[in-house]
């Protein structure tokens, strides 16, 4: 790969509009993008709609070279995982199929700049910070493998990573998946999962309109320390504080995500608790089965125990979700991408 040519992926309606000299041509450069099957390896030498001396321009300062497929895992129940690698870095993504769409979750950075005690992900230390231009090239490679009745509609940035240690790539590749006339994703279809890096989280509140998820795990901070050594910087009070502003003055749902623990944060203690931390946030509580690896020294919650968390959390009147477990078999679940192949 070239170091001075910039990835089509990644660029802008803007940027591309400015390149072809017009928005049209624009327009037309995108629509061939996300329609064209199989991607080929390099930019033709035309495409329909553009001139070719007006692309001509595009092929001088782009390239298109998509991150290559190392791994594609196909699960028993359907779920796709990808192992990419470009500019030396691996990363992975898994396509979820369900009926009428699919959804992506796709890597943030290769590796994770974050320690999570429960997190695969974590083992491997960072790698680097992933461009918008890869952010988006995961989705272009697995939209091509959707089911024909299920095409991918929606992306979560849940895959490797910290998203908003990498903020900026990450909303340009919002952005871009946004954009008219392709993929032109709405922002509800799109959720930004976040370990809780407080100044990553207000910034994305002013600029996007996308979903936040908040891996919560915990509900107290000597508990969420164990696990997420990052929150002696950012307490609960605080993570919550700016849920509560946000639910104050705008529509906003949020996502909070929480891994089950045998015995850690799991008792009725810890459901009443995050009843009361959530006070005021307009939440919807996603609870998550962890899924396990090797040298890990946390285990899942037991079925009965599981059952009566969200039982007393939905019971408080807050909608509360058990996560289906996906994927599990070829490390694809939540927290297993860790690169096993
Ligand atoms: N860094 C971001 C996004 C990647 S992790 C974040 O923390 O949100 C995506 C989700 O997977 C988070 O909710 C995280 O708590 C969860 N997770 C991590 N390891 C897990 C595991 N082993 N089992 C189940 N969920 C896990």
């Amino acid at each position: 790969m070239s170091d001075h040519k910039r990835q089509l992926t990644g660029l802008t309606l803007e940027e591309l509009t400015a390149l072809l000299e017009s928005r049209s041509r624009a327009l037309a450069a995108l629509r061939w993008l996300y329609q064209v099957s199989p991607v080929p390896a390099a930019l033709p030498e035309r495409i329909p709609g553009v001139s070719p001396e007006a692309w001509a321009n595009v092929r001088k300062a782009c390239e298109l070279s998509l991150p290559r497929t190392v791994m594609r895992r196909v699960s028993a129940d359907g779920t796709l995982k990808y192992v990419f690698e470009a500019a030396g870095a691996r990363f992975e993504a898994v396509l979820i199929p369900a009926e009428g769409r699919s959804t992506l979750c796709v890597s943030s950075q290769s590796g994770c700049t974050r320690h999570c005690a429960f997190c695969a992900t974590a083992r491997l230390g960072f790698g680097r910070n992933l461009h918008a231009g890869e952010l988006v090239a995961q989705f272009l490679i697995a939209k091509g493998d959707a089911p024909a009745g299920s095409p991918l509609r929606n992306v979560v940035f849940m895959g490797m990573g910290e998203p908003f240690d990498n903020l900026d790539e990450v909303l340009r590749a919002i952005g871009i998946l946004e954009q008219p006339p392709a993929p032109q994703l709405g922002a509800s279809h799109i959720t930004v999962s976040t370990s809780g890096v407080l100044p990553g989280m207000e910034r994305f509140l002013r600029e996007s309109e996308s979903h936040l998820a908040l891996s919560l795990n915990a509900t107290t901070d000597a508990q969420r320390a164990e696990l997420m050594p990052q929150t002696r910087q950012w307490p609960l009070a605080q993570l919550l504080e700016l849920l509560r502003m946000s639910s104050a003055q705008s529509e906003r749902l949020f996502f909070v995500e929480y891994v089950l623990l045998d015995g850690f944060n799991d008792s009725d203690d810890d459901a009443r608790r995050l009843v009361a931390l959530l006070k005021g946030v307009r939440a919807r509580v996603n609870l998550i089965p962890h899924n396990g690896f090797e040298g890990c020294g946390y285990r899942p919650s037991r079925s009965e125990r599981v059952l009566a968390f969200q039982r007393i959390v939905h019971e408080s009147g807050i909608r509360c979700l058990l996560r289906s477990s996906r994927g599990d078999e070829i490390g694809a679940a939540c927290g297993q991408l860790a690169l096993r192949s």
